[in-house]
């Protein structure tokens, strides 16, 4: 079933593990973090980027997508996630990731979000604390969970870029839980968006003790987050070259590090780069295996994309051609169910192993589920809009 977000993250703070949040870009990618979960009974979160949802509307530019497409492409996946989640034994949340302004947040949860994020973190204190409390008063009304983002994180992931960090501070975060209500903060502590995040970078994980320990001493029930999280398994990107790949330096975090934060305060990990790479490797291996669908009608293009973006890892950028199956998972014939089944498998690899090593097994069944008019009525109670 779908529920808001903040039902999930309540089961991961109280058992002490973290609960991995998948991006997707495509009807089948959903599907397949969906089986996955259901397979290892845990509760899931899917995450459509605020650009994501432009690609998923229709955008093939995506970089450049208007509210109007990210209003159809969060219709499209929140359509898709109900299809394949509305019986599920599993809660499934559905969640935007970086939503840019009011507006984009309000077309995610028109279109069917049970989440959102608003990302003011390149705006001064007060002026991202007002942004998110906007944010905070419309979503809560509507039972639907928010996420907000103090402190800067270096790299690039969609329109969101910074050179440098800088990283949360302790008593900025207390005080911004408490100014907007959020339910959840995304901070800086050493994590960084895209596939190189430099040589053995290091997490700061005293600033997600310090934090939590004061939300206890305060009484503010919320949750960390930790973007820019992407383990960038080597194994994946060697395949990838070995396939006629040219990705440049690629460097992760290192899984024992989010594993030792997970018991450290942080209740969500969000990966995206893992999902690209898997799904990147797929795609070439399907083509080099079997050569003749490099000229079919209906998938002959990806494999011309694929030839022409040698160093890209994003998937977005070879599926242009199959725009029908990315926005509504559409399967016209069988080389686009061949493509699909790549792309589902590349998913499952690298979403069921860090289900296992972020510890969400089996949490299904401890979850409490609620639905978006039950935690309408639990923000009311618990202080107006709050
Ligand atoms: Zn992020």
């Amino acid at each position: 079933m779908l529920v808001p977000m903040r039902t999930i993250l309540d089961t991961a703070d109280r058992y002490g593990y973290a609960q991995g949040a998948f991006n997707v870009n495509a009807v089948c990618q959903a599907e397949a973090v969906i089986q996955v979960h259901e397979m290892f009974r845990s509760p899931a979160i899917i995450q459509g980027a605020d650009l994501a949802n432009g690609f998923m509307g229709g955008r093939m530019d995506f970089m450049n997508a208007t509210l109007a497409d990210k209003r159809k492409g969060a219709k499209h996946i929140a359509d898709a996630v109900k299809r394949f989640g509305a019986d599920s034994p599993v809660p499934i949340a559905l969640h935007l990731d970086h939503g840019r302004d009011f507006e984009s947040c309000v077309a995610a949860i028109e279109g069917g979000y049970t989440s959102v994020m608003i990302d003011g973190s390149a705006l001064p204190f007060e002026e991202n604390a007002e942004l998110t409390r906007e944010v905070v008063r419309y979503a809560h009304a509507r039972g639907v969970t928010v996420e907000g983002e103090l402190g800067v994180l270096a790299g690039v992931e969609d329109h969101v870029f910074s050179a440098e960090s800088t990283y949360t501070s302790p008593l900025r975060a207390i005080e911004f839980f408490r100014k907007t209500g959020v339910d959840a903060l995304a901070i800086s502590y050493g994590t960084m968006h895209g596939a190189n995040k430099g040589k053995n970078a290091l997490l700061r994980k005293e600033i997600a003790i310090a934090i939590k320990e004061c939300m206890r001493h305060e009484g503010i029930r919320g949750y960390l987050v930790s973007h820019g999280s992407s383990t960038v398994p080597q194994y994946i990107v060697d395949e990838i070259n070995g396939l006629g790949g040219e990705l440049a330096e690629t460097n992760g975090i290192d899984i024992r590090q989010l594993i030792e934060v997970s018991h450290c305060g942080i209740s969500k990990i969000n990966v995206d780069t893992d999902i690209r790479l898997a799904v990147t490797r797929n795609l070439r291996e399907l083509f080099a295996k079997h050569p003749k669908l490099r000229d079919s009608a209906s998938v002959g293009a990806v494999y011309e994309l694929l030839e022409k973006n040698r160093s890209a890892s994003d998937p977005r950028v070879f599926l242009t051609p199959l725009m029908d199956t990315v926005m509504y998972g559409t399967v016209p014939d069988a080389d686009v169910e061949e493509i699909c089944r790549c792309i589902r498998n590349g998913v499952k690899e690298v979403v069921g192993t860090l289900i296992v090593q972020f510890g969400s097994v089996g949490k299904a069944q401890k979850t409490k589920p609620a639905t978006l008019e039950q935690m309408a009525e639990y923000y009311k109670k618990a202080g107006g809009e709050g």
